[in-house]
């Protein structure tokens, strides 16, 4: 599986980093850096924590 950012929606809350700072991470600056994309089911509940915590509806899962 892979997580999906769609940069253009992302204002870099940062809520996506608390459940999965191993694939996502903001700098100061408050912009969000994808760290690794791809994830496996052991990973799955705390990416899909993520995607339910975005404000902006910017991460999704793909294939
Ligand atoms: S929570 Fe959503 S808007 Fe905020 S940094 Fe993560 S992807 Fe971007």
């Amino acid at each position: 599986m892979k997580l999906h950012v769609e940069w253009t929606e992302c204002e870099g809350h940062g809520m996506c980093v608390q459940h999965v700072p191993e694939l996502v991470d903001l700098d100061d600056e408050g912009t969000l850096t994808l760290l690794r994309e791809d994830f496996g089911e052991p990973e799955a509940a705390a990416v899909r924590s993520a995607v339910a915590a975005c404000p902006k509806a910017a991460l999704s899962i793909g294939e």
